[in-house]
């Protein structure tokens, strides 16, 4: 018989170098993604809590690979982090969803998720001025998702980066929020537009989750008080958009309401002719 430690050893060795080799081979083929055009932007609805209008939409990253088929960004995004990708990678995205908020009615918002890499960047600012002005788009409807990361390593240059597109008229929510490093802190070091409720606790407090209730409830007050508005992520139920609507979050996003689709579809959301 195996001695048990050494079968353990022995069963983990292919599968790291399984991982690291498939790491390669998506970095490789993310590369030439880039130059290829197989990225695509996909785009959830966001709601009004009340009134169930879209008052936003999130922009998503999709890749249909040639040879790995559609790897999902939950995927890929870390590997770009790692590689430097994201940054080609993050500029583009940047630029796509300015443009496409143009083709949208002028109180809908775009919602663009950014890496902590991204923001380290000297140019970060020029980027985002960049994706402004040649698409036309007014500051005011562009919101920069970021998440707790940030705050991590370098807070300071990430702080000034956000500060600055503040500046410019934009909006950055805290994306993801309560999952992460958590501190309260961090909520004072930025004004913060929105905060947005990760899906984790909206499952738990529609499953009657003593502590997701407390933490809903806890975010949504203390959101009120510094004037910063709040998303609940991840809705996927009647019962589960109820319960935040009373709890009081500002905004909804979920299967429930919409799952991200495409520019034309999103277009259609507003009867918007797509080859216009
Ligand atoms: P995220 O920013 O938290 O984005 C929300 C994710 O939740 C999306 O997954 C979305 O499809 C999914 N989602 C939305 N509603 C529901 C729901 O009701 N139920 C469930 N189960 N899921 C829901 P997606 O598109 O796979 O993206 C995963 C993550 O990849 C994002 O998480 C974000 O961290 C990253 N990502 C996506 N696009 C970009 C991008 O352009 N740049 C960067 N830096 N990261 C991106
Ligand atoms: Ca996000
Ligand atoms: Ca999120
Ligand atoms: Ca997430």
């Amino acid at each position: 018989a195996k001695d048990h430690g050494r079968g353990v050893h022995f069963a983990y060795e292919p599968s790291l170098h399984a991982v690291a080799e498939e790491r390669r081979q998506l970095e490789f083929s993310l590369r030439k993604a880039l130059e290829q055009d197989e990225l695509q932007l996909n785009f959830q609805p966001v709601v009004d809590a009340t009134s169930e209008r879209v008052v936003s939409f999130e922009a998503l990253v999709r890749w249909h690979s040639e040879e790995h088929g559609f790897v999902s960004p939950a995927k890929f995004i870390p590997v770009a982090e790692d590689t430097r990708l994201i940054l080609p990678i993050g500029k583009w995205v940047l630029k796509q969803a300015c443009q496409e908020a143009m083709a949208w009615p002028e109180h809908v918002k775009i919602n663009v998720n950014v890496s902590p890499e991204q923001l380290m960047q000297a140019d970060f600012t020029d980027t985002v001025i960049e994706a402004l002005s040649s698409s036309g788009l007014n500051p005011q409807r562009l919101e920069i998702e970021v998440t707790e990361s940030i705050f991590l390593n370098d807070t300071e240059v990430a702080r000034e980066a956000l500060a600055k597109v503040m500046e410019l008229g934009c909006k950055v929510a805290l994306d993801d929020f309560g999952t992460g490093y958590s501190s309260l802190g961090y909520l004072r070091k930025l004004q913060f537009s929105t905060i947005k409720v990760d899906r984790s606790f909206v499952q738990g407090a529609a499953q009657g989750s003593s502590e997701s209730l407390a933490i809903v409830r806890a975010v949504v007050a203390m959101a009120k008080s510094l004037e910063m508005k709040t998303t609940a992520e991840g809705v996927e139920t009647e019962d589960e958009a109820e319960l935040m609507r009373t709890m009081g979050c500002d905004r909804i996003q979920g299967f429930h309401f919409g799952r991200p689709m495409t520019s034309y579809d999103a277009r259609a959301l507003f009867d918007i002719d797509y080859r216009q």
